[in-house]
């Protein structure tokens, strides 16, 4: 089956759960294109990317491009993430779901592990991102229960209150979004930086430092009941090959083709269960 035809069937599956951008109102497929019941009409790419979006906005992006995107690819694929992996599918494996959203997929290296390793195998995984690059790249696991769209965080083309879980991997995220789409009880996994997070390219490089990790627990507390937290940080050894990947897909240094002198790399993560308040 060509990517064209799964995305078909997928939007298919999906067609009570994905709205049009702009009206909300339900989708039908016509031909390679979905069409709103008010005329508006999105096109199906052959890669299966469909944008729901107004579309006039969506332009190549100078940061989020594909260099940064295969090389987040290559980075994810050599495992320093796999406990967050095997954390987030522990979760998602305790939970009746049907419907996952992923705010903020990029290129879906996350997402592909993650459906690799749930016990459920009807799950669908709906992945979305404002990067093109990135979401034609993530429809390259188009032939699994996972489909990623061309949409805006902030005004999702996903209808009221029918998705099981939220998954939201270091990637801002809109509460009220989350709020509206969200079922009952529907859960968010949210995964932020620890301050010790990748701090060895940060140190020397000369990135400023990610938001205090204190605030952000706060203000993750004020939005959301927090039902459980967990962290991991393992500090890997690296090669410089390896390091150019990590490098690469660092927004604002890719296309940089300054390797630093580091040895070690921190992943340190809080994994954050939470329910909407
Ligand atoms: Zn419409």
């Amino acid at each position: 089956m060509k990517k064209i035809d799964y995305a078909k069937f997928h939007l298919q599956q999906l067609n009570s759960i994905i709205t049009c951008p702009f009206c909300q109102s339900d989708f039908m497929i016509e031909n390679n294109s979905l069409i709103c019941k008010n005329n508006h009409t999105f096109n199906i790419s052959k890669k299966g990317t469909v944008i729901l979006y107004k579309t006039s906005k969506v332009k190549e992006d100078r940061i989020y491009n594909d260099n940064l995107f295969i090389n987040r690819r290559n980075f994810i694929n050599l495992g320093y993430y796999d406990e967050l992996h095997t954390k987030i599918c522990k979760i998602i494996n305790e939970y009746n779901t049907k419907t996952i959203l992923d705010m903020g997929c990029g290129e879906g290296s996350h997402d592909i592990k993650i459906i690799n390793n749930l016990l459920n195998k009807k799950i669908s995984l709906i992945g979305i991102d404002l990067a093109k690059n990135g979401i034609d790249m993530a429809n390259d696991f188009i032939d699994n229960n996972f489909i990623s769209i061309v949409g805006d965080l902030n005004n999702l083309p996903i209808k009221n209150k029918s998705i099981d879980l939220i998954l939201n991997i270091l990637s801002p995220s809109n509460e009220k979004e989350i709020a509206r789409v969200l079922k009952k009880d529907g859960i968010i996994i949210k995964v932020t930086p620890k301050k010790e997070y990748l701090y060895e390219l940060r140190n020397a490089l000369g990135i400023k430092e990610y938001e205090n990790e204190e605030l952000i627990d706060k203000n993750i507390a004020t939005k959301y009941n927090i039902i459980q937290k967990e962290e991991i940080k393992t500090t890997f050894h690296i090669n410089k090959e390896n390091l150019k990947y990590l490098v690469n897909m660092t927004p604002l240094m890719n296309n940089i083709n300054v390797i630093p002198n580091i040895k070690s790399i921190t992943i340190a993560l809080n994994i954050y269960l939470l329910k909407v308040k």
